[in-house]
């Protein structure tokens, strides 16, 4: 062993004597893809780079933001909005104890020249995306091209890792996908427009204002006073905090008037919303004034005890003094201590009333519905912050399930049964929990699951869509169907099935005569419309996919509760025909966990999230003496919680990128 690694760098002698040195050679001529150069992606390329790695190409359309600096730790501050993959590859590059060639792509992984060819170079492909869209179409890629998938996600302190193999394991698309959204933080900071955006806002002006110490990597509202723009309220909320109980109310009126009057005027004098269709418009001074006076009369005890307190919208001046009572609250219960106050907890009562009416007075000026304590406690508990550690694990785990398969690989089996073989047995779709299991532990490997004979991109299985013929049209099908729902890139459909006549196509060299036919409903499209019994092909080159669809009509809808207006029913004839007897009620539960398709989603429960039996688990990963022991976690899997939130409308998780 020795003389055969006198070769290999040292710093690498660790990763080849682990693996034996017949597989690190695999590791080091093979040729990996990574898709995504941004929280996962940048600790893969590190893992890459430090474990010999030598060939890797790199896709991201993204520009580095000062608030990725935090966690994506091969970008430093001057390298803000510069592209990610080309400041990723070169910093792993220079980390590499070898030389190494590492390509990076700026572009989007959905664009032509990333075609089933380009896939089929790799060995292995990556993925660190944080969307769903992404996610699916690199999923179709690996499909096509047959090339081994290593999937990762993660929200919060959750995350997982899995392997896809095509029609060895379980594919990205198998299982329903649960809605998730990542707004940017210029949005959060300047430009709002949805009461989420304010909320969001209100909870890191919470942590700017209660947390003792340097909120500097706490609150994303924070500025150092290098900041060439710092904004007008640092002073007043960071730097000018009470000493005492009388300098209480002065601290909330400053603060108040830094915030909502100040720095909103600045930048409306910087002509920041110049052309703004709803320009805000900062408080008036004597709105602040009457709020703190409500509550120096004790007036908001009677105003807020009541039985609405909860379920009605506070006027202006409640809002003002709802947070110079919980600033209040909080001096007094922590006695100007130099410790932490409390993190933001949704469950505190008090830190949900100051964000209520903070998000309030900001949604106010902006021209933004405002929201009651009860609506805004759903929004504010399901905002999930990126977490740096769990990125970590998952793309540890990503490059351990990669030598698996690398050390598999078997260059004369050109069918790759073997390794589809392996892979079905070895590898492991691996969940971080938040709280240790019973025996303790973080990491739960479970067994890869089957495909899903459901599954109409894996498994090809036909689809059948309940839909009012009369109304849908052709356009309507295509945006919130095919594209959103399904995920086509570049469609052509086709009426009759995929031998039969084209009424719509895109992409290069498409036909644009078919665009006469977006505006037409189904039923009165050419060669026969689509109506009741009758079926249509998608077919996408870009994807290698195509899906044939079974049309069933039905004329009632209940715009409340099937607000799509059509629901989709994936697989055998037998489930079909179920959801044409039960249309309503099967329809429901479908189209709301499906409702996420497009949206962000950093990858996290995109299986069943429930726990997985005790026989999945991997008895060779868990060292347990007892399986039958093992308990689930304390805390469920994040979906269920999302699913038991009240006062959402939706079962959106909310995520700040
Ligand atoms: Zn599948």
């Amino acid at each position: 062993m020795m003389s055969s690694t006198n070769s290999i760098h040292p710093l690498l002698w660790s990763t080849a004597t682990t693996l034996g040195n017949e597989a690190f050679a695999k590791v080091t001529s093979s040729k990996i893809l990574l898709v995504g150069s941004g929280g996962i992606g940048c600790e893969l390329l590190k893992n890459l780079a430090l474990s010999g790695f030598k060939d890797v190409q790199v896709i991201d359309l993204d520009t580095i933001d000062v608030s990725n600096l935090n966690r994506q730790f091969l970008f430093r501050s001057q390298h803000v909005g510069k592209s990610k993959c080309l400041v990723a590859t070169a910093a792993s590059a220079d980390m590499a104890p070898v030389p190494v060639n590492y390509v990076p792509h700026h572009g989007n992984v959905k664009s032509q020249k990333f075609n089933v060819s380009f896939f089929k170079q790799f060995d292995a492909v990556l993925n660190a995306l944080d969307n769903v869209d992404a996610r699916r179409h690199v999923n179709r890629l690996c499909l096509a091209s047959d090339i081994p998938l290593i999937e990762a996600g993660t929200t919060g302190y959750l995350g997982q890792t899995t392997v896809i193999s095509r029609g060895a394991t379980e594919c990205y698309e198998c299982q329903p996908k649960p809605t998730r959204k990542v707004y940017p933080i210029c949005t959060i900071r300047s430009t709002p427009s949805q009461p989420v955006h304010c909320i969001v806002w209100a909870k890191e002006l919470f942590t700017l204002m209660f947390y003792h110490g340097d909120p500097k990597d706490k609150s994303m509202l924070y500025e150092d006073e290098e900041n060439v723009e710092e904004s007008t309220y640092m002073d007043a909320v960071v730097r000018r905090r009470p000493k005492s109980n009388n300098e209480i109310a002065k601290y909330v009126k400053d603060t108040l008037v830094a915030l909502y009057i100040t720095e909103v005027q600045k930048q409306i004098d910087m002509d920041k919303y110049k052309g703004s269709k709803n320009p805000p418009k900062p408080l008036n001074l004597s709105e602040i004034e009457a709020g703190l006076l409500l509550d120096i009369q004790g007036a908001p005890s009677n105003a807020f005890k009541k039985r609405d307190y909860q379920s009605n919208v506070w006027t202006v001046s409640q809002c003002v003094a709802q947070i110079l009572s919980c600033t209040s609250a909080y001096y007094e219960s922590c006695k100007f201590s130099s410790k932490l106050m409390q993190e933001f907890d949704k469950d505190d009562g008090v830190a949900m009333d100051f964000v209520t009416a903070a998000s309030n007075l900001r949604a106010h000026i902006f021209g933004i519905e405002n929201k009651s304590l009860h609506d805004a406690k759903g929004i504010a508990g399901n905002i999930v912050p990126a977490i740096a550690t769990t990125n970590a694990i998952v793309a540890g785990l990503q490059v351990l399930e990669l030598f698996k398969i690398l050390k598999h690989k078997d260059s004369n089996d050109a069918s790759n049964e073997n390794l589809k073989q392996y892979i079905k047995e070895h590898c492991r779709y691996t969940y971080c929990l938040r709280d240790k299991t019973r025996k303790g532990y973080y990491l739960l490997p479970t067994k890869l699951p089957s495909p899903s004979d459901e599954c109409f991109v894996c498994r090809k299985a036909s689809l059948t869509i309940i839909i009012n013929t009369k109304e849908f049209s052709l356009k309507d099908l295509l945006d919130k169907v095919i594209k959103k729902r399904l995920g086509f890139n570049e469609p052509t459909i086709m009426i009759g099935g995929e031998d039969g006549s084209i009424i719509y196509e895109e992409g290069d060299g498409a036909d644009e005569t078919f665009i006469v036919n977006l505006p037409k409903k189904l039923a009165q499209l050419p060669c026969g419309g689509l109506i009741d019994g009758s079926s249509f092909a998608v077919e996408d080159f870009t994807q290698d996919m195509e899906v044939e669809m079974i049309v069933t009509h039905r004329d009632e809808w209940d715009e409340k509760k099937e607000p799509d207006g059509f629901i989709i029913v994936g697989g055998n004839d037998k489930m079909a025909a179920a959801a044409r007897a039960g249309a309503s009620k099967e329809g429901n539960v479908e189209s709301k966990k499906a409702n996420g398709n497009g949206s962000h989603d950093n990858g996290v429960t995109e299986r069943n999230p429930k726990r997985p039996n005790s026989e999945d688990i991997d008895s060779s990963s868990v060292p347990a003496q007892n399986l039958a022991d093992e308990q689930p976690p304390s805390k469920k899997l994040k979906i269920d919680n999302v699913e038991e939130v009240d006062g959402s409308n939706d079962n959106e998780i909310i995520e700040i990128e």
